[in-house]
This record gives C-alpha cells, structure tokens and sequence, in this order.
C-alpha cells in the first residue's frame, strides 16, 4: 500500500497537532475522509439539492437517484439481494435501536435475547431496555482469558426460548473477529434470528452477508471514510417485509385517511422523514474508495501494521497489551501502561500529536471482564503507516518516563 500518496488524498492528515505531525489512531472512533467523499458531499449541494421521493421535478429526481444508487453501493458492498435489503438510519446504533423495537415487537414474557460479554453498549442496551418491555431476559455469552468469544458456551447458553442471538463481528476494543457464519448456523438452529453489529468490521474486511447467512447486519458510513449520521442496517428482504415500522410519517408511507395508514414497500417502510441525502452522496463515494482500493490489500496493510504494532510495543517494559494472540483480529492495539491512568498516556501522546482513545470504549461490562478500568486504544486504517507506529511507542515511551514508572 503506497500510504505516501494515499494520504495526499485526506486533507486532514496534512494538519498540525500541538506543533507537531498529527498521528491519527483512532480509526475504531472514526476514520478521516478523503478528498472524494468531500467533493461529493459539496457537488450534491452546490449542484442537485432537492429533497427525494417527492417533487416530480428533474432536480428531485436526480437527488433520488443518487439517494437511491447510494443503497445500491451498499448492497453489492456486502453482496444484500438488492435495495429493498438496505435501510439508512443515522448510525449503526439507530439500526440496532431499529431492530429491537420493531424485530422486537414479536418476543413474548420468558423469551431470551443472547449477546456476548464483548459488545459495544450500541448492541447491550437497546436489548436490555426491549427485555425490560417485554419481560424478557438477556443473557451473555462468555470470552476466553485472551478475549476470544467463548463458543462453546455461547452454544450452551442458546435454548429453545431463545429469539435473537445478537453478536458483534469485531470487538472494538480487543479487535477478535468472530466467526459469524458460525453463530448465524447455531441461532437458525435453535429458530432464532441472528444479528450482526459490524461496525468494526465492514470497514476493515470484506463482509459477504450471503456468506454469513445473517439475518439482520448494522454499521456506520463514517467508519469507513464515509460521513457522519448514515447508519446502515441490512436486513433479509422476506423479514423486512413482515416486521412493523420503527418511526412513522412522511416518506415511509403509501397512503395516509385520517383513520389510518398503509406502508410503503423496504426500504422506505424504515425511512421515515428527509433522509441524509448528501450523506448518502458522500457514503457512495466512500464504497467507491474502498472498492477502488481493494479489501483485501486493506486487510493486508492493517495486518501489518498491527503485527509491527504489536511486536514494538511489546518490547516497551511495563506495557500490558490486551487481545487475542491466536485467531484473527482487527488493526486495533488495546494497551495500558503499569502505574499509569490510561487518560494520563493519552494526554502525553496527544502532545505529541498522537491521537489515540482512552477509557471505557462504551463497553463497559467488557471493561469489567477485563478487570480494569480503561484502556489506552490505538486503532489503523489504511492511510496508516510503520512511522505512525514508532510515533506511537516512543510516545508511550515518553508517557512512563513523565510518570515516573
Ligand atoms: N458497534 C460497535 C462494535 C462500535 O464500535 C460502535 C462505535 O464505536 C457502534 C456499534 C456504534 O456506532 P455508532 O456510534 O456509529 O452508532
């Protein structure tokens, strides 16, 4: 991967952090845009804003078009049998809340709802609160002391009562990918529905939900150098097509008395009000990046970058990093330093120019597995590069001897 002329392509990447080089490793947060993505989002408004599925004028039809090619994107992406299999929502948070009021509406007092010990709270809390409606119970499935999801139990916790299996497909913290295909079998199994949270996953490998066999998939435009406030939910066409409406009004009907009203046909039934039309102009040329650029060579290129991470933050005395050592995982280091508060590291590194996260990465019941209380994070993508990564160690290096440790 030519990172040097990649990032010629990302304006920000050029900017100044505190005086020094900007080093930007929070890809798992969100990723920078290149100069595509922009211009696609200022063409639609300097040249075709209109508002979609209404005027019947030449403007809105070619902000349809756009609109409705950006779901087209999204399904050959991640080979979806067509539009009617892709929602837009706001992030992937919104299709998960989605899923759990409208997929939702069908579980019943004692059903289970099966999630893991790994997830982000964006796959924890829209199900608790779904249990909490319905008198329902969620229960976890536990990871291994190297933070693989633990399947074997995973399997024992599914029962005949249980509805939706709802797992994630990187972690975005410890970075283990799980094997999806897998869990998909064992909920169809036992009858229930299997989600996917793919947040960390679709901008980092290729994701092929034919291949999972998944019913439902969610994820966000702008981790995957797309734009903020598109979300994604993917969802098997003959389920979409039974399951209620999650937010009503204009746009996500066919017709409208004043006793009532009638749906309109997925995905629109799912897309209530204006959408985020520019966004979706933006997102379209996001996959269009990323395809041009190839998944396969982004997977390589994180892959060493993260096996280059490891091993030199490995050799930094005191450094404890997290995450599977066997089995595959995402371009995401989960560090801590002995003697040292994860938000202290990060503190040092941001003088640097290092942008890293630290803290409880909206995982919290993962924080308590784990036995801590946060964590410094430094995650890749592909404008990323091995000088980035000394950057990193020698800042980390530069954190311990401030502290002391
Ligand atoms: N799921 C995972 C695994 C994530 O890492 C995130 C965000 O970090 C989300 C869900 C939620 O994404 P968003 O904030 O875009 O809704």
């Amino acid at each position: 991967m030519d990172t040097a002329r990649i990032r010629k392509g990302f304006p920000i990447l050029a900017r100044k952090l505190n005086g020094k080089k900007m080093t930007y490793l929070d890809n798992a947060a969100t990723t920078q845009k290149p100069r595509q993505v922009i211009k696609a989002e200022r063409e639609f408004y300097e040249k075709r804003n209109a508002n979609v599925h209404r005027g019947l004028n030449a403007l809105s039809r070619e902000a349809t078009e756009l609109y409705e090619l950006a779901h087209e994107n999204a399904a050959r992406f991640i080979n979806a049998g067509g539009i009617e299999e892709i929602v837009f929502t706001k992030n992937a948070t919104e299709s998960l809340n989605l899923l759990a009021y409208s997929l939702g509406e069908n579980i019943r007092t004692g059903d289970e709802i099966l999630l893991t010990k790994m997830e982000h709270h964006a796959n924890i809390v829209p199900w608790q609160e779904l249990a909490k409606r319905k008198k329902a119970t969620v229960k976890y499935a536990d990871i291994t002391e190297d933070g693989r999801l633990d399947i074997e139990d995973l399997n024992g916790k599914i029962s005949p009562r249980t509805r939706i299996v709802s797992v994630t497909m990187a972690s975005n913290i410890l970075g283990t990918i799980n094997d999806v295909e897998k869990i998909s079998a064992l909920a169809h199994e036992a009858g229930a529905k299997c989600v996917v949270d793919a947040a960390q996953a679709v901008p980092h490998t290729k994701v092929d939900v034919e291949r999972i066999r998944c019913d439902f998939l969610a994820f966000s435009a702008h981790k995957m150098l797309g734009p903020t406030g598109l979300g994604i939910l993917y969802g098997k066409s003959e389920l979409l097509e039974e399951m209620p409406p999650f937010l009503t009004g204009g746009d996500m009907i066919s017709t409208v008395t004043l006793e009532g009203a009638e749906w309109n046909k997925i995905p629109w039934k799912f897309e209530a009000g204006t959408p985020n039309i520019a966004g979706a102009a933006g997102f379209s040329a996001a996959i269009g990046y990323l395809e041009k650029t190839g998944m396969e060579n982004i997977e390589t290129h994180e892959n060493k970058l993260l096996k280059a991470g490891l091993k030199r933050m490995a050799e930094i005395k005191g450094v404890e990093i997290y995450g599977p050592e066997k089995g595959p995982r995402t371009g995401i280091i989960p560090f801590n330093v002995d003697g040292v508060h994860p938000h202290d590291v990060s503190e040092v590194l941001d003088g640097n120019g290092v942008i890293i996260r630290a803290g409880n990465h909206c995982a919290q019941p993962l924080m308590r597995e784990i036995g801590v209380e946060g964590i410094a994070r430094a995650s890749f993508y592909l404008y990323n590069n091995t000088e980035e990564i000394e950057r990193l160690a020698s800042s980390v290096e530069e954190a311990k001897k401030t502290f002391g440790v």
